[in-house]
């Protein structure tokens, strides 16, 4: 099924629900970074929640998500806008580490202790920044506690990456639920007791649902609902070699020189798309340059 993301309300706007489908993403990531399915699992809710979350709000411009914890990964990095494109890496990417006690990919160990660090780009000269303690490293609950302190928005996040024996992704997805102001108590409690008694995300999306089954499975299949928007979503790297120019030509003089000495180019690797762009003398001379 194609990846794709769906914003409903519920009772009478008191509820914001997102749905997403991201296989494709996680998938694409998984194969430009080659992550082990640890490393797949814990890139792969990370982007997920990215994505829905660079969405929620129509005035971000970039959201930028830092998953910075002790852990063997060493720190994830996702990037999103609100076209419902996304972009992320893991500093260690081939990290598989023993299922934990539920028999699941052991996220929470692999990203270990840390922080949740949130920049939002606004447009406006600074950007919104916000950080919470890592609750347990297995992203969900961390984006859930995010919501709840940093945003004053309860909210419920499950997230899941099914990764196949031979390490590439079967399914993948994300469910963000969020009571917004007004919302009764008795609909939380309502909802809170429908998603205990859900089976395991990964479980419900091996079974092919739609973004609007899943969510009909947390309200209940009578409950009406009001469609906000849907949004077709991807893995997308936007770097150019125009891009690293400038960063390029505030280094030292003599490292350049080195470097073109030695290499006869300067050569800078994005870390999102894994891309190799290489700048020779004429290239940094001009400031500009054409496409490696
Ligand atoms: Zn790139």
């Amino acid at each position: 099924m194609k990846d794709q993301l769906q914003i409903v309300t519920a009772f009478d706007n008191t509820v914001r629900i997102y749905a997403a489908l991201t296989a494709g993403v996680v998938e694409t990531a998984r194969h430009l970074h080659d992550t082990w399915p640890t490393a797949t699992a814990a890139l792969g809710r990370t982007l997920t929640a990215t994505l829905i979350m660079g969405v929620m709000h129509d005035d971000i411009r970039r959201l930028t998500v830092r998953v910075a914890g002790d852990g063997p990964l060493g720190g994830i990095v996702a990037v999103s806008n609100r076209r419902g494109a996304v972009k992320g890496y893991v500093n260690h990417p081939q990290v598989n580490l023993d299922l934990n006690s539920l028999g699941k990919l052991d996220v929470g160990t692999a990203v270990g202790n840390g922080y949740l660090y949130i920049t939002k780009d606004i447009g406006l000269k600074e950007p919104y920044q916000g950080v919470v303690p890592l609750q347990s490293g297995e992203i969900g609950e961390d984006f859930a506690y995010y919501f709840t302190k940093s945003e004053q928005t309860p909210s419920a996040v499950a997230l899941g990456v099914l990764v196949a024996p031979d390490g590439h992704v079967l399914t993948a997805g994300g469910l963000i639920i969020q009571m917004m102001p007004g919302a009764e108590d008795s609909t939380a409690i309502f909802i809170e007791e429908r998603l205990s008694q859900l089976p395991p995300l990964t479980t419900l999306l091996e079974q092919g649902m739609t973004p609007l089954q899943l969510i009909q499975k947390v309200i209940g299949e009578y409950t009406p609902l009001k469609l906000l928007d849907g949004v077709d979503v991807c893995y997308e790297c936007d770097c150019s070699k125009e891009r690293f120019l400038g960063p390029l030509l505030t280094l030292e003089a003599d490292e350049v020189q080195e470097m073109l000495a030695t290499k006869g180019a300067v050569e800078v690797r994005c870390h999102f798309c894994n891309r190799l762009y290489h700048y020779d003398q004429h290239d940094l001379e001009t400031g500009e340059g054409s496409h490696a």
